[in-house]
């Protein structure tokens, strides 16, 4: 672990700094404060930090200030070097924004192990994140085509449609439904289907622009939200339904071939979100209706 020590005297620079390299530290050493918040501002910051309190530029405590007042994700654990022992010193240090501070002179194994604490909580911290993130992606997420669940997809439907009222600017929805896909579990067996649904996720995927999102509504649904304009949304649902029906998806020995049916909408002022997803809906079913494997489009009033 990466840890910066912050001295102004190189005697207690390189005597701290060849001490925690043998801990096993990876040292980054600096000689005043303004440096120190610098490299803790910095990208790729040490976790871990060891202030002198007296230092020219800015002081320990208000490197801490600073550190603290960034309120950064990823937690930085500051220890105080002072050789102030005071009680009112130690409180002024920890309400500066410190963890912990070691009195000069200092016990080599004290700090060693004062360290050690401090490395626990960041890599705590860090496990925390982690585990928030990953919390955070299967809420959001489709644990079979990886891509957005129905209420994230409907939550950037939901925003985009507040930004296209304010600002006017185009708002298109492309409803996808795979074809016979009953048939194909029916046939051959769920995973088959669930083959067949990743394959298809990842060509909609592939043939989306890079405002284009979407995102798993349900079973073998999907919804694109897409800013194109509506002159540009049938091609883009064109692009999508050719991108599904290009290749069989292989299972084994088999050869499934995927077809999907599509249906657009475009938003127009006299239009709410309800009557726009019931909209692309109709266009779906239209699509089923006149023969599967194809586009259709709302008109343009609906
Ligand atoms: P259509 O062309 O009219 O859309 O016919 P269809 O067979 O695709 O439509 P239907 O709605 O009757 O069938 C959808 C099927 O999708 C039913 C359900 O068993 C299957 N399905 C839904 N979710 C999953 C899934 O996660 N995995 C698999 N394998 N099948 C699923
Ligand atoms: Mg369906
Ligand atoms: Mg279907």
């Amino acid at each position: 672990m990466k840890i910066l020590i912050a001295d102004d005297s190189s005697v207690s620079r390189h005597l701290l700094g060849s001490m925690v390299k043998k801990w096993g530290y990876d040292v980054v050493s600096v000689s005043d404060g303004t440096r120190a918040w610098e490299v803790l501002n910095g990208s790729d910051a040490p976790r871990l930090a060891i202030l002198d309190w007296m230092m020219p530029g800015l002081t320990g405590p208000q490197v801490c200030e600073s550190v603290r007042a960034k309120n950064s994700e990823s937690y930085t654990y500051i220890l105080l070097l002072t050789g102030r022992t005071q009680k009112e010193d130690v409180i002024e240090g920890m309400t500066a924004g410190a963890d912990d501070y070691v009195v000069k002179p200092f016990d080599q194994q004290e700090l060693r192990v004062r360290l050690r604490a401090g490395r626990r909580i960041v890599e705590l911290q860090d496990e925390l994140l982690c585990a928030r993130e990953e919390l955070r992606q299967r809420a959001t997420h489709d644990a079979l085509t990886g891509l957005k669940n129905r209420a994230c997809i409907r939550q950037i439907l939901a925003e985009r449609y507040e930004e296209a009222r304010r600002s006017g600017a185009p708002l298109g929805l492309v409803a996808l439904d795979l074809d016979r896909f009953k048939l194909v579990n029916d046939t051959y067996g769920h995973a088959a289907g669930d083959a067949l649904l990743i394959a298809a996720s990842q060509s909609i995927q592939n043939a989306l622009g890079p405002t284009d999102v979407v995102g798993r509504d349900g079973g073998e649904e999907f919804l694109v939200v897409s800013s194109r304009p509506p002159d540009s949304l049938a091609a883009l649902a064109e692009s999508i339904r050719g991108a599904v029906a290009a290749e069989p998806v292989a299972l084994g020995d088999l050869q499934l071939p995927v077809t999907a049916s599509l249906g657009c909408a475009s938003l127009h002022p006299g239009a709410d979100l309800n009557r726009l997803l019931r909209a692309a809906d109709e266009a779906l079913y239209a699509a089923k209706r006149n023969g599967r494997n194809r586009v259709e489009t709302a008109s343009a009033g609906f």
